[in-house]
């Protein structure tokens, strides 16, 4: 397949060390305090708040119902700055996937996922990962680090400048939900992931409601209580496997927080109804996970959650150890789930010819590294 367009964009030579402090995932505390440090009242806070989250302002000088000269302290002092766009792909299919760098030079991925009725982003939480799924490709890098707030909000404004949704839309919104499903371990990284989440859902900003917003997991399970009454957002389970033994080798942290401890968590996770359920992923790997058996225990393991359980083809990588199940498989699957009771989708992948399917995502720098080296022993 081939990719339907491809940028590579130069960052700009970086300036003499960026003094100026940046304001893109202050929450209004520190926007506050901000304005304290240059002796600006508390209600310039929540102007700047509307002007950056509601409008996405990148200059202070279009923050008109702010005086002239204080516009120009303002950016004597701040910067409104968004991640630096290293590359940005375009499927056949309308996916679009960004590589973003930061300013120390680590890259994630953001993937926009339009559909008929409604717009996804898939957004990163760490660099890198550290949990080494057996099927996941952002697994076989190594873990840079965790992204901070900044980052984390900083994906989904600069998506929206690129789709020009600003200032935030009542409805009919390109970007509607949100999915921490990019790379990264998010409840690894829980304290920024929270600051940015409590960032979007804030109603005179980028407004997006915890309903609209899935956090997934692999199963950090003391966290997921937190999560639930912090954030209260939607929950996504990387489940898999049915039992411990395959689940220990191909979901390594089951090692630490087994299949039952994981599925007590989900059961007293806050606010569970049959209209709020939690959604269960099952990459589909042949002969590994896909049996009949395997979805009957399935259903059993369920039972008593309020819960949908999404299928996922599984998306090949270079060099990755497993094949898809076969399309009668995942019917068979995908039947017997049904059957009992539970919505079960088989998720259509996308933008696999740009590599931003589920599993797909991996830092170009990292990929570029490897090639190099293989040059080098050539
Ligand atoms: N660490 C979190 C967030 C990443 S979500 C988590 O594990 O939930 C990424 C989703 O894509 C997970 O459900 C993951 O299991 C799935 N996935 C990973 N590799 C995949 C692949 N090669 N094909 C299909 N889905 C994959």
């Amino acid at each position: 397949m081939s990719t339907a367009g491809h940028a590579r964009q130069f960052a700009p030579p970086a300036p003499a060390v960026e003094a100026r402090r940046n304001l893109i995932g202050c929450d209004v505390g520190e926007l506050t305090a901000e304005m304290a440090t240059i002796g600006a009242p508390a209600f310039r806070a929540r102007q700047l708040w509307h002007w950056i989250y509601h409008r996405g302002a990148t200059d202070f000088a279009v923050m008109t119902t702010l005086a002239k000269d204080f516009r120009a302290r303002l950016a004597e002092q701040f910067v409104i700055e968004r991640p630096a766009i290293a590359e940005s792909h375009h499927s056949l299919d309308g996916t679009h996937k960004w590589l973003l760098r930061f300013a120390d030079g680590q890259e994630v991925e953001t993937v926009h996922i339009p559909e008929e009725d409604r717009g996804t982003l898939c957004v990163s939480s760490q660099v890198g990962c550290t949990l080494t799924c057996r099927f996941c490709h952002t697994g076989t890098q190594r873990l840079v680090r965790n992204l901070s707030a900044a980052e984390i909000v900083g994906q989904l404004m600069l998506a929206r400048d690129a789709l020009g949704e600003w200032p935030s839309p009542n409805d009919g919104r390109l970007i509607s939900n949100i999915v921490l499903m990019g790379m990264g371990e998010p409840l690894y990284n829980y304290d920024s992931v929270a600051k940015a989440l409590k960032i979007v859902m804030d109603g005179e900003g980028i407004a997006i409601s915890r309903r609209r917003i899935t956090l997934s997991t692999a199963g950090v399970v003391p966290m997921i209580k937190r999560c639930g009454e912090e954030l209260n957002v939607n929950l996504a389970i990387s489940l898999h496997a049915v039992n411990d033994a395959l689940r220990d080798q191909i979901v390594p942290i089951n090692r630490k927080y087994p299949i039952a401890e994981l599925l007590d968590a989900c059961r007293n996770y806050p606010g569970l109804s049959n209209a709020r359920r939690i959604t269960f992923e099952y990459v589909m790997l042949k002969d590994v996970n896909d049996s009949p058996a395997e979805a009957r225990e399935l259903v059993r393991l369920l039972r008593g959650i309020p819960a949908k359980v999404n299928l996922i083809p599984f998306n090949p990588w270079p060099g990755a150890p497993f094949d898809c199940s076969t399309d009668t498989a995942i019917k068979r699957f995908s039947d017997i789930v049904f059957a009992a009771g539970y919505a079960s989708p088989v998720r259509t992948p996308r933008g696999q010819d740009i590599m931003a399917a589920c599993g797909q995502l991996k830092s170009a720098s990292i990929k570029k590294r490897r090639s190099e080296m293989t040059f080098a022993a050539l």
